[in-house]
């Protein structure tokens, strides 16, 4: 193998640059030229890349976003698309590729990689943890961060008014940051799309749980059944007489910032891992991380088979529901 091909794709997550970094760099060592694609599937359809060099990488391990930039391509789903990234891949003699991103990117790598046989493998780069055969995603540490660190924010002002807050957390249709940020954030309750939610009983919880006008922090996943934060905030107002109840939808602070220390070991792991993989023949595989273990997972199983957060923690925030 002479050259590899690497892009970012879908939304950016907090550590694709270690990835990235890494890429190049273990490629670099064994004498294969890394050759990175601006934008995703975009930079690839029309042929804008660099072949990258330790220069490119130096002093991008701390940096949040991607380096290289991430797209979401149409054009690449059709087969006239994909032809024009496969000419550019041919002319450039990529003979691996190697694409961080999540699920829908993984389709495309596998897509492109029958079509033009060529080795792929897939690190997963997304803050929503929602891809089978991982424990945890790249960025999905720091998104969880940012998110405490905006929620302790919130209950300084939610516990001087006396207010119940509902903020609103990323995850798609996944709960995986809420549910865990419920927990490292002390929350009353979560909603979270796994669970059916119910408003009627999330009142009664409250009112429960807030007889003493304490603060309140109710985490909701932006793709819960109910609705968002505001909707449910309007859902919950008429069923709340005597509470002030507030909402905040925290938005792409989440997708940004340095990663941590845990999504830099992380990234970098797995983007040596990949490089490691397609040297040792392997194609059409995402890597992951269970139990703190690098492995593989065919791509038809990461990108079908559904990943669903630990729905025992639940019982965790109901065991420390505060009582009044
Ligand atoms: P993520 O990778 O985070 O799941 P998307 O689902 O938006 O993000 O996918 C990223 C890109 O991958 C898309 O914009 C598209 O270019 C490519 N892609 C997604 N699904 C397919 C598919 N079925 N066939 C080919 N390419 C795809």
């Amino acid at each position: 193998m002479k050259k590899i091909a690497l892009i970012t794709s879908g939304g950016d997550a907090p550590g694709m640059n270690a990835c990235v970094r890494a890429i190049v760099k273990s490629c670099l060592v064994k004498g294969i030229v890394p050759v990175g694609y601006y934008d995703g599937y975009d930079g690839m359809m029309n042929n804008r890349f660099k072949e990258m060099k330790t220069e490119d990488v130096v002093n991008i391990i701390q940096r949040g976003g991607t380096v290289l930039g991430t797209a979401r391509s149409e054009e690449f789903k059709t087969v006239e698309g994909r032809k024009k990234a496969i000419e550019s891949l041919r002319q450039n003699e990529i003979d691996g590729f190697i694409c961080i991103g999540g699920d829908g990117s993984f389709t495309g790598a596998s897509v492109l990689g029958d079509e033009m046989s060529i080795p792929v493998i897939g690190i997963p780069g997304t803050i929503d943890n929602d891809i089978y055969g991982t424990d945890r995603t790249i960025g999905f540490d720091t998104a969880m961060n940012t998110v405490v660190t905006a929620v302790d924010k919130i209950k300084d002002t939610a516990g001087s008014h006396h207010r119940i807050f509902l903020v609103e957390v990323m995850g798609r249709d996944a709960g995986f940051i809420a549910l865990e940020t419920a927990i490292a954030s002390g929350a009353a309750s979560v909603l979270i799309p796994e669970e059916r939610s119910n408003i009627e009983l999330l009142a009664e919880d409250l009112r429960s749980q807030g007889k003493r006008r304490g603060n309140l922090i109710v985490i909701v996943a932006e793709g819960d059944d109910a609705g968002g934060a505001k909707e449910i905030h309007s859902k919950l107002v008429p069923l709340m007489e005597g509470y002030t109840l507030r909402y905040s939808i925290l938005g792409h602070i989440q997708r940004g910032g340095s990663p941590s220390a845990f999504d830099r070991i992380l990234a970098t792991r797995m983007g040596v891992y990949a490089v490691e993989s397609l040297l040792n023949g392997e194609n059409n595989m995402v890597v992951g991380s269970l139990g703190d273990k690098l492995h593989l997972t065919p791509i038809k199983d990461a990108v079908s088979k559904e990943s669903i957060p630990d729905l025992e923690h639940l019982k965790i925030i109901k065991a420390l529901k505060t009582v009044c």
